[in-house]
Formats: C-alpha cells, sequence, structure tokens
C-alpha cells in the first residue's frame, strides 16, 4: 500500500480521529515514521500558543528535497513528476520524470551555489508558471535557502515590498511570461523593483518569452549560461543540506483581502508531513493518477498542492501555464481531456467565470477520466457547486470544499474525497490532527451543534504558521491574542445539526442588522442564485434603525430591460432562501469587483465605499484591476 496513513473508510476517519485528539504526538509521529529523515525527532512536539511558540519534530533532521525526489527515484525514476501544458496549445508540452527533475534541481542549485546563496539566505522567485519555477523552488530547498514566491503578476512596488521585507539577496525571474494574449514583462519589473532594493546582488533571467530586457553588468545573470557553467564543471551532484525540523522553508506573502500582507513563515519538516498527508487523504490520491491544481505557486496553494504535497507523494503533478479562458472558455476541459485528468482541484471564482460562457466550452470534451473535483479559496456558492458536480463532475465526482488558510500551511476541513458524504456549501468535517472550535465574541466557546461563532483551531497542528517573518509580534496579536489560548483564523463559521463546518466569510464581514448575525457568503449566495447575477459581493454600511444596513454590488449576465425590476426580483429571491432579514437594503449594479490577483473579492474596499470613505480605501497594492475601483465609486447609491 503506497499510503499506509491514507484513510479508506468513514469509520477508519473517525477511528483516526479520535485518535488524534487523545494522542496527537503519537498520531503524527506514525504519519512522520513514512518520511525520510537524515535523524529522527527526540520530541514530537513542544508548544504554546502565548508567545507563541510551536515546534514539531525537534531534533529531527531532514530536506524536503530528499522526500520529493532522491527517495522516488528507484522506484519512479522514469514515472513523470510534472506534466507542464503552455499558455499557447498549439506549443509542444513538456513532461519531466522524477529523475529529469532531480537532475535539473541538482544543477540549478548548483547554480545558486556558485552565485553566494547560503543555507538561510532569503530568494525571490516571481516567475511565470513553467517548470523552472517549480526548479527554482526546490533548488532553494535543496540548499537552504528560504523561498518567497511573489506571483508574477504582483507590480513592481509590491514586489519591492516583499523583498525588503525578508532582505532578499538574490532574484530568480524571467524574461516575461504569458498569460492567456497577455506578455507581462517579469524582469522589466523587477528593474523597477529594485530601484530601491540594494539587499539584493544578483537576478537569474529564466528565457522564456524573448522580451528584450536590459541586463546590468554584475548583476544580471542568464538562466541558460549559469547552466552551461555547471555542465563545465561536471554536472556535480547536489548533496542536499542537512535542515533542522524547524529551519524556515519557505516566507510566502498572505493575499491581502483583509490587510497589508503577512510573511507567513513555514518550516522544513511539520509542513512537509501536513502538505503530503492532507493531499494524500482530502484527494484519495492513488499512484499513477493525474492530478490538476490550476492554482499558481504564488499561492500557498500551488506551493502545497502543485510542489510539495504531490512531489513528496510521488504523485503526478499537471502545471499550467495560462488562464482558464484562453484560447477559449473550454480551456480547462481541454486540458482535461488531453491528459486523462483524473483529480481537479480549482476556485470558486474560476468556476463561476467558466459558467458564465454556457455549456458551449464543455460539450464535446471527454471528461471520462475525471474522478474527483476539489474547490479552494472561498465559500463556493451552491449554484456553482452544482454545476461543478452536474457539468464537469456528470454527477460521479465527489467534490472536496477545503477550507484552508497561507498561514495553516495546508487543507483543514474539507470533505474526504468519496468517503466523507457532501453537501453543498459545507467544508463538512476536520481533518484529522484538527479541532476546530467556535467561539462568540466574548471569546467564550459555543459548543453543541446548529450553533455560529467565530473559528479557531484550539491545538497544533504540524503545518501551522511559527511566526510572521521579522515580526513575531504581528503573528502574536493577529493570530493569538484575540482570544486566549487559540488560533484565530478570521472566519465566521456555522456548524449544523450534524456537526458540518460552513465558513460563513470573514469574521470581519459578518453582519449584523437588527441584531441577526449574517454572513456575507450567505446572502451572496442567495443573490447568486437568482437568474441572470453572475456574481455578488455584499457588505455592511452604518443604517440608524438596523444597526447594520447591507449594501449588494451585483454583476449581471446581460443589459438588463428593467434594473428596477431586477433589483425587486433579486430582493425576492434573497427573501425566499433566507428570509425577508437578509434583503439589501441597497443593491448597486457593477460591471465588475475589486479582487486581489487570487481572486477574492476586497470587500474591504467595497464596504469603504459602501460606507462614504472614498478617500480611505486602505492598502490597494495587491488589487488587480484598480479601474473598477473608480467606476463602483462612481455609481455609490
Ligand atoms: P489576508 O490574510 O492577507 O487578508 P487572505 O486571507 O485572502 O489574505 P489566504 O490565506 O490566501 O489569504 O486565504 C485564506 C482565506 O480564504 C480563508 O481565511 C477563508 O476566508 C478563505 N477560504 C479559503 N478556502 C475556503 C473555503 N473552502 N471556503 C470558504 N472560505 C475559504
Ligand atoms: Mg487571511
Amino acid at each position: 500500500m503506497a499510503y499506509p496513513y491514507q484513510i479508506k473508510s468513514l469509520e477508519e476517519y473517525q477511528e483516526n480521529y479520535q485518535q488524534s485528539v487523545m494522542d496527537p504526538e503519537g498520531f503524527w509521529a506514525n504519519v512522520a515514521d513514512h518520511f525520510y529523515w537524515r535523524r529522527k525527532w527526540d520530541k514530537v512536539l513542544e508548544w504554546n500558543f502565548k508567545d507563541p511558540d510551536v515546534k514539531w519534530f525537534t531534533g529531527g533532521k531532514l530536506n524536503i528535497t530528499e522526500n520529493c525526489l532522491d527517495r522516488h527515484l528507484g522506484t519512479l525514476g522514469n514515472r513523470p513528476a510534472i506534466i507542464w501544458e503552455p499558455n499557447d496549445p498549439e506549443e509542444r508540452h513538456r513532461v519531466i520524470t522524477y529523475r529529469d527533475l532531480y537532475n535539473k534541481v541538482c544543477q540549478f542549485a548548483n547554480v545558486l551555489k556558485n552565485n553566494g546563496v547560503k543555507k538561510g539566505d532569503r530568494v525571490c522567485i516571481y516567475m511565470g508558471m513553467i517548470p523552472e519555477l517549480a526548479i527554482a523552488v526546490l533548488a532553494c530547498a535543496r540548499i537552504g535557502a528560504i523561498h518567497s514566491v511573489v506571483f508574477g503578476g504582483f507590480s513592481a512596488q509590491s514586489i519591492a515590498d516583499r523583498i525588503q521585507d525578508a532582505q532578499a539577496s538574490l532574484v530568480i525571474t524571467c524574461d516575461g511570461a504569458f498569460r492567456g494574449n497577455k506578455d507581462i514583462p517579469l524582469k522589466s519589473v523587477i528593474d523597477d523593483a529594485l530601484m530601491g532594493c540594494p539587499s539584493v546582488k544578483k537576478v537569474i533571467v529564466c528565457t522564456r518569452t524573448r522580451t528584450p530586457v536590459s541586463m546590468i553588468k554584475g548583476r544580471d545573470l542568464w538562466w541558460e549560461d549559469e547552466i552551461k557553467q555547471v555542465e563545465t564543471m561536471g554536472n556535480p551532484p547536489c548533496p542536499a543540506e542537512e535542515m533542522d525540523a524547524e529551519d524556515m522553508l519557505f516566507i510566502l506573502y498572505t493575499s491581502g483581502s483583509t490587510g497589508k500582507p503577512k510573511g507567513v513563515v513555514h518550516t522544513c519538516a511539520g509542513y512537509m508531513v501536513y502538505a503530503n498527508y492532507t493531499f494524500v487523504n482530502t484527494f484519495q490520491y492513488q499512484p499513477g493518477e493525474v492530478y490538476f491544481c490550476t492554482a499558481d505557486v504564488g499561492w500557498i496553494t500551488g506551493h502545497s498542492y502543485i510542489i510539495y504535497g504531490p512531489l513528496s507523494a510521488g504523485a503526478t503533478t499537471l502545471m499550467f501555464e495560462g488562464v482558464p479562458t484562453y484560447p477559449d472558455a473550454g480551456r480547462l476541459w481541454s486540458i482535461v481531456d488531453k491528459y486523462r485528468v483524473n483529480i481537479l482541484y480549482t476556485a470558486p471564482t474560476a468556476i463561476r467565470s467558466l459558467m458564465g460562457y454556457g455549456l458551449g466550452p464543455v460539450n464535446h470534451k471527454d471528461l471520462s477520466s475525471l474522478k474527483k473535483l476539489g474547490s479552494v479559496g472561498e465559500p463556493i456558492n451552491e449554484e456553482a457547486w452544482h454545476w461543478f458536480k452536474d457539468h464537469i463532475g456528470k454527477g460521479r465526482c465527489p467534490i472536496v470544499d477545503t477550507w484552508w488558510q497561507t498561514e495553516t500551511g495546508g487543507i483543514m476541513i474539507t470533505p474526504i474525497a468519496g468517503i466523507t458524504k457532501e453537501k453543498p456549501g459545507y467544508a463538512t468535517l476536520p481533518l484529522p490532527g484538527i479541532q476546530p472550535v467556535l467561539v462568540d465574541e466574548n471569546g467564550k466557546e459555543v459548543k453543541g451543534n446548529n450553533v455560529n461563532g467565530n473559528l479557531c483551531i484550539k491545538f497544533p497542528w504540524p503545518g501551522m504558521l511559527r511566526t510572521t517573518y521579522g515580526d513575531h509580534e504581528r503573528c502574536r496579536t493577529t493570530y493569538f491574542a484575540t482570544y486566549e489560548n487559540l488560533y484565530f483564523t478570521g472566519d465566521g463559521c456555522l456548524r449544523d445539526e450534524d456537526g458540518y463546518y460552513r465558513i460563513t466569510g470573514r469574521v470581519d464581514d459578518v453582519l449584523n442588522v437588527s441584531g441577526h448575525r449574517i454572513g456575507t457568503a450567505e446572502v451572496e449566495n442567495a443573490i447568486n442564485m437568482h437568474a441572470g447575477v453572475v456574481e455578488s459581493a455584499v457588505v455592511g454600511y452604518p443604517h440608524d434603525i438596523k444597526g447594520q444596513g447591507i449594501y449588494a454590488y451585483v454583476i449581471t449576465e446581460r443589459q438588463m430591460h428593467d434594473p428596477e425590476l431586477t433589483k425587486k426580483d433579486i430582493l425576492q429571491t434573497v427573501s425566499r432562501i433566507i428570509g425577508p432579514i437578509a434583503k439589501p437594503d441597497k443593491i448597486q449594479f457593477v460591471s465588475g469587483l475589486p479582487k486581489t490577483r487570487s481572486g477574492k473579492i476586497m470587500r474591504r474596499i467595497l464596504r469603504k465605499i459602501a460606507e462614504g470613505e472614498l478617500d480611505n480605501l486602505g492598502d490597494t497594492s495587491t488589487l488587480l484591476d484598480p479601474v473598477v475601483v473608480d467606476e463602483i465609486k462612481r455609481g455609490r447609491l
């Protein structure tokens, strides 16, 4: 059996869950035993949530790349590790076996060493979705350098902020990146960013788009030239650096939906065990299956579920350079068809946008290889869930609605594919090792079922963040100071009569209308059910009588004949689905919503607009399209 810790039935889930609560150390030690350690740990766990100070597998020595690469070479050396699908479907795809990947990682790790990168140095990676991105990430891990991947769509200022925060000494980038019909000049953005970043001594540039770039003497180097250099040295091996279990593996900045991005820090051993455990269990991965996660490696989903989770499990992970709507809205389905994809993991925002194109792009695509579907990033509204289930999964594939965060390192609350009975809109049950609690505003635990509260976790799990880079106090105040002895997620949550969890949105986004607590996600879900609505975002604003009023921003499919009538219809729909209490007080039709580059709605900006604070929108550096904000401001009711 490939994964002895893979859960195979609901009974086994329950048993495992019980054991993980009664004896967490024994439980995780059993899982960790199936990895390759240079030296086993002395102690499984030491922790307090006050400082906070959390350590897993102390005294253990390992390197995550030996677990992702070396240990598979004997059995899986010729199996595909990465299948890469380029942006342009006419261009040749690439298949990289575990042996190829191992060789390339070692080679590039030697490039980094030749350029003076040492264990503990920070390396910023700003690339498009090409295999060299995965190679760069793993090469850093190989030599113990701390990677900080920045999504290849951020502006020069956002990159500069992140480079300065991490004091990175080297940047790895590309000349440019292809995304849909765009060609993003990555190197030129880096040049602008570096004007204010004296810590950066070298920039390694990988060729992809052949966009003309300026190469600064003494600072900028071509990836390909550096590789040649290593070849001239006779391609020496690159032994993995021995890392302490709690040495830093990477820094990743959160997407900034709720404020200034935080540099979340993950460490080597706990993160590895957790990413692998959650991958193997949630998706019920079976050896040989082709797994396709549509996220970008610039987000935590890409770190844990394109790179580290799948590769540590010896899986085949598909990496896609482009976007779901290029060259047409059937692109994802063509990829599934072409590579006989078995597992597809994507985001509600992608599903909703593809739904808008109807079934034309889905028809005539052979999706029969699909066995399991997944969703992550935000609450998935029921309409999108059903569309995904019926038209993509053809009613036979389980959907895992996975709730988790950059800070949690891996999936926390989710159905286990094919094992947990699913319920649309619900992340359902916690994975073994995860102890969720709901608390009221006063920090008192709300027990039992059919209750609402702020979602917290009361016991450590191996993949949790250890600190926020360079500012431990920020980590403490953001996550551990709101409620004593609890990790606070920032999300609101409902536990229903079956003990199933449903995320209702950010706590900041929970509305209090005439004393009733209503999640923005619930109202949006109801609005989205109305025919013709593509997407909506709901926020609260001060209301003389109700305390808080509900302000809804709504995108509709096409030109409306009678917008006032459509508003009334939407109110009817909300009234019927949730109740009259949840009816929006104001509905503004918009053509787009302010989103982060990872596709999340920035409700804090919409809230400011609804409140009339038009000049004080806060940090907008991670905003995808600032133009929509101006339009929304102008149309404010
Ligand atoms: P920041 O912390 O900077 O505001 P962010 O929270 O958007 O950014 P992420 O860590 O990428 O950054 O997102 C985690 C959040 O995404 C969760 O806290 C939750 O609100 C939301 N989320 C993720 N998956 C789900 C899901 N399956 N259901 C509901 N919400 C989800
Ligand atoms: Mg967050």
